[in-house]
């Protein structure tokens, strides 16, 4: 009786895991990664509850009770990885599986023993969570709460991958008949019961951050420039696209970021930094029409939504900004010293959304930085003229800046 009711602790404990994320998802209006959370969690919940109900000598049950665990840990690394703007390969997570069950089935068919089973098995979720964690490391956000994401992936990985050849050290093998007496179900239980918690305790952590953070984006204006704030400038973007496609008018994004800006704040302070990011957005302000939209969508980097215009005016709209904020001279800094911004700029094309444009012209932006800063890369131009390379000169002042100060 003791037995069956700690047996149904874990589902219990996963469902409520999964109406906390439900519950958090719908509360805070967040994305769909955290419902994905809510599904993971359901699924090992009929993991668990199959484990507990079904026969524990079955084959069935241990294929069923493998399916629905390995659906679960592909959809939790789905899901995170969206979370950080990643893709999971699920392809090759299915291939993992399909190989996994291959030699699983050979393995069974051959020795009434479970401890080769188990180490396929667990190799099987090792690999899948090796995979996760090497698509999280791509990602570009690394804020203490990703790593601590990216980390209890890795635990779980290492953990399936080394922890059943360390128990079968000791029993070295389990006649089917005697596995929920052995050392190493004890041991699973305990395991998999802090792993759960404790990814799902980061997760949730997560999924909190998140939620401030969208609360802190949601009023609209950004106190210190004064220009549309992240959130607002999405939306607005949001309302734009198709507005333009409708009206059959061209909308440009022009995204811009100040070059070296870390070494601003190293060097003459946070408040000086803030200046630099206040002029910067004055500068915009005062140098687009009415009908476009500027927003800061990062720290010191910002967006211009330019309407009804080509590529061609659009570059050199950004072009006039970069000249004038390179010549601007900088209250908190040195008389001598100028700053310099990065800009990268694409125009939308037919049912581009506006994540998909704005990865062009961030993908512009990233090649004005590679190539030099202090430039304009227009995303429609794939080529790239070598010699526009220019030294990183402006680092060099920076640095002898420093030096003199
Ligand atoms: P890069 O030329 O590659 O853009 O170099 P960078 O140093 O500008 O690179 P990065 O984008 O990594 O650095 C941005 C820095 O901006 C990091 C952060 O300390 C600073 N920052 C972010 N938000 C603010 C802010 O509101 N005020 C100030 N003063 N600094 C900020
Ligand atoms: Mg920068
Ligand atoms: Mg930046």
């Amino acid at each position: 009786m003791q037995t069956q009711i700690l047996g149904l602790l874990p589902p219990l404990m996963a469902l409520f895991f999964a109406a906390t994320f439900t519950a958090l998802w719908r509360a805070g209006r967040l994305k769909r990664h955290v419902l994905g959370f809510a599904i993971a969690y359901v699924l090992s919940a009929i993991g668990f509850l199959i484990t507990h109900f079904l026969p524990a000598d079955a084959l069935y049950t241990f294929h069923t009770t493998q399916l629905f665990y390995a659906t679960a840990s592909a959809v939790i690394l789905a899901a995170a990885c969206e979370r950080a703007g990643q893709r999971l390969h699920l392809g090759s997570m299915t291939f993992v599986y399909l190989l996994t069950a291959a030699v699983l089935a050979i393995t069974i068919s051959v020795s009434n023993d479970v401890a080769p089973r188990l180490i396929i098995v667990n190799m099987g979720y090792g690999v899948m969570f090796a995979m996760g964690v090497t698509t999280l490391l791509t990602a570009r956000r690394r804020e203490l709460i990703d790593l601590a994401v990216i980390a209890v992936m890795a635990f779980q990985a290492a953990d399936f991958l080394i922890r059943p050849t360390l128990t079968l050290l000791f029993e070295r093998s389990i006649p089917a008949e005697i596995y929920r007496d052995s050392i190493y179900y004890s041991v699973i239980g305990l395991v998999l019961g802090i792993k759960g918690v404790t990814t799902a305790l980061v997760l949730i952590g997560a999924t909190i951050a998140e939620w401030t953070t969208a609360l802190r984006e949601s009023s609209e204006q950004d106190l210190l420039t004064g220009l549309h704030n992240r959130g607002s400038f999405e939306q607005t973007m949001r309302k734009l696209l198709p507005r333009a496609q409708m009206e059959r008018r061209a909308l440009s994004l022009v995204v811009a970021d100040i070059d070296h800006f870390k070494q601003v704040n190293d060097i003459w302070g946070h408040q000086a930094g803030d200046q630099a990011i206040a002029a910067f957005g004055e500068l915009v302000g005062k140098m687009v029409r009415g009908c476009d939209t500027s927003g800061r969508i990062g720290g010191e980097e910002f967006c211009i939504a330019v309407w009804n215009c080509e590529t061609g005016p659009a570059v050199r709209l950004a072009e006039r900004i970069r000249q004038a904020f390179a010549s601007l001279e900088h209250s908190g800094l040195n008389d001598d010293i100028r700053l310099t911004a990065s800009f990268g700029v694409a125009t939308a094309r037919d049912g581009e959304t506006y994540e998909q444009l704005f990865a062009r012209a961030d993908e512009a932006l990233y090649r004005a930085k590679t190539n030099g800063r202090d430039r304009v890369v227009n995303a429609e131009e794939r080529r790239l003229d070598p010699a526009s390379a220019r030294p990183q000169s402006e680092l060099i002042e920076l640095k002898r800046a420093a030096a003199e100060r």
